[in-house]
C-alpha cells in the first residue's frame, strides 16, 4: 500500500486558502469529549467544533448509523426523494412549531432559503415593494453574499461590495429601532434567540415577543435563526420555546448532523407553498446519507435525558467558572444559556481571548472565543462530569498565566 502523505500544521500554510488560522497542532482522533493530536497529546474539547458535535466525537449509535446508510444509499438527487429525509421530517415536525422542512447542507444555506421565501412571498402576494429586511447590529448568519449582508458585522461583507440591498440593521435588544424600520414594506425580520459568534448576548424575551408583534402587525415573515441555539444546545430543542415566541420560519444547522454537514429551513404549511417547485434548491440537500446520520442524532437529542442533562451541565460550568473568576477576576460577566456560555472579559484583559485560548490550549482543553473580549463554551450536550471538571482545572490553569 501507498504511504499517506506526510502533513503537519506548516502544511496548512504551504496548501491552504489562508482564510483560517488554526492551532498550532493537528487534531487526529476524537472520543466523547476528548481528542488528541499528532504527538499524542490530549485535549478537553468544550468547543465541540463550534457547537457542532453535540454528541462528541466518535458517538457509537451516529457512528453505526452513517455505517449502515453508508452500506446502502449516499445520494439520488433531488429528482428521487428517500426514507431517511422523510423520516427526519417527520421528527422536526413533530417536535416543533413547522409544518414543513427544507433540507440543504449549512446555516448559512438555511438562511439563505428563508430570505428568499420572504421577498417571494411578498411579491407573490403583488407588493414589489414589499421587500425589505430588518436584521441586527452584530448578528451573524452565514457567509454567501446575501447572508454575511443580513449578518450585522460590516468586517464579513464590506470587501464584497456591491452587497444585496434592501437590509437594514438596528441595534440588537432594542425594541423601539427596530419598531422604527418595520413597516408594511418589511417582508421579514431575521433574528437570533442568542447571538453566538456576536458575543453570547441572549435577546431579552419582551425583544422577541415585540418583534412578533411588529411582524404581525405589518405581515412580515420572522425568520429565527436557531443555527446555534437549536438541537438542544440551550436545554430546550429550540430555544423559541423558551422565550414563548413562535416564529414564522426557523432555521437549524450545526449540531443537527453533528458534523455531517445539513441544514434545514422549517416553516408553516401557508408559506412554504411560496417554494413551489423548481423555485429554490440544492444539489445535496436532504440526501440519504447526511439525514439518516440527523434521523439519529435527533432521537439521541430530543429526549428529557439529554435536554435535562444540559441544564445540569450549564450549572456545573456555571460553579467551576465562578470558582476560577473568585481566584482570578478576569471575567466582568457570565452569561448565555444551556451549553452556550460567554464570559466577558474585564477591561484590563480586553482583547486577550484568543490569547486565553492558545493557553488553554497548552494546558490541554478546548475553548472558543466569540469576539475579542469573549471566550466561548460550546461542549457536547453529554459531555460527562469528570471531563467538565478536568476541563475547568486545565482552564484555569492557563487563566494563572494570563494574570501572571
Ligand atoms: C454558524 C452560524 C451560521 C452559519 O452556519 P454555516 O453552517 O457556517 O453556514 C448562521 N447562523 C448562526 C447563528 C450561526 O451560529
Amino acid at each position: 500500500m501507498e504511504q499517506p502523505i506526510a502533513v503537519t500544521r506548516q502544511s496548512f500554510d504551504d496548501w491552504m486558502v489562508p482564510v483560517y488560522a488554526p492551532a498550532d497542532f493537528i487534531l487526529v482522533r476524537g472520543e466523547g469529549s476528548q481528542v488528541w493530536d499528532q504527538q499524542g497529546k490530549s485535549y478537553i474539547d468544550f468547543a465541540g467544533g463550534i457547537a457542532v458535535n453535540a454528541l462528541g466525537h466518535a458517538h457509537p449509535v451516529v457512528t453505526a448509523a452513517l455505517v449502515e446508510q453508508a452500506g446502502k444509499l449516499w445520494h439520488l438527487g433531488n429528482g428521487y426523494t428517500n426514507e431517511p429525509v422523510l423520516r427526519l421530517a417527520k421528527q422536526l415536525i413533530d417536535a416543533t412549531f413547522a409544518d414543513k422542512v427544507f433540507f440543504c447542507n449549512s446555516g448559512a444555506e438555511a438562511n439563505e432559503a428563508a430570505l428568499k421565501l420572504a421577498r417571494k412571498r411578498a411579491l407573490d402576494q403583488g407588493n414589489s415593494s414589499k421587500n425589505q429586511i430588518v436584521a441586527f447590529n452584530n448578528a451573524f448568519h452565514g457567509r454567501t453574499l446575501f447572508t454575511v449582508s443580513a449578518g450585522g458585522q460590516p468586517k464579513y461583507s464590506k470587501d464584497f461590495a456591491p452587497l444585496p440591498g434592501g437590509i437594514t440593521h438596528t441595534p440588537f435588544n432594542d425594541l423601539a429601532a427596530a419598531a422604527e424600520v418595520i413597516n408594511d414594506n418589511t417582508c421579514a425580520v431575521i433574528v437570533e434567540p442568542i447571538q453566538g459568534e456576536g458575543g453570547v448576548l441572549p435577546a431579552d424575551p419582551a425583544f422577541l415577543q415585540g418583534l412578533r408583534e411588529l411582524c404581525d402587525r405589518h405581515d412580515a415573515v420572522l425568520i429565527f435563526d436557531e443555527v446555534q441555539t437549536g438541537m438542544g444546545r440551550t436545554g430546550e430543542l429550540y430555544a423559541y420555546t423558551q422565550y414563548g415566541v413562535v416564529p414564522d420560519v426557523l432555521t437549524t444547522a450545526k449540531a443537527l448532523g453533528c458534523g455531517f454537514p445539513i441544514g434545514a429551513m422549517l416553516t408553516t404549511d401557508e408559506l412554504a407553498k411560496t417554494l413551489g417547485v423548481g423555485t429554490h434548491g440544492t444539489t445535496y440537500g436532504g440526501n440519504p446519507l447526511a439525514t439518516a446520520v440527523a434521523g439519529a442524532v435527533f432521537s439521541i437529542i430530543n429526549t428529557p435525558e439529554v435536554l435535562d442533562g444540559v441544564k445540569q451541565r450549564h450549572q456545573w460550568f456555571l460553579d467551576g467558572l465562578n470558582k476560577i473568576n473568585q481566584q482570578y477576576p478576569i471575567f466582568s460577566e457570565i452569561r448565555g444559556g444551556g451549553l452556550l456560555i460567554g464570559c466577558q472579559l474585564t477591561q484590563d484583559y480586553a482583547g486577550k481571548a484568543k490569547q486565553i485560548t492558545q493557553l488553554a490550549n497548552e494546558e490541554g482543553v478546548i475553548a472558543l472565543i466569540a469576539g475579542p473580549d469573549v471566550v466561548r463554551f460550546t461542549p457536547s450536550l453529554i459531555i460527562p462530569e469528570q471531563d467538565v471538571k478536568e476541563g475547568l482545572a486545565r482552564f484555569a490553569r492557563a487563566v494563572a498565566r494570563i494574570c501572571s
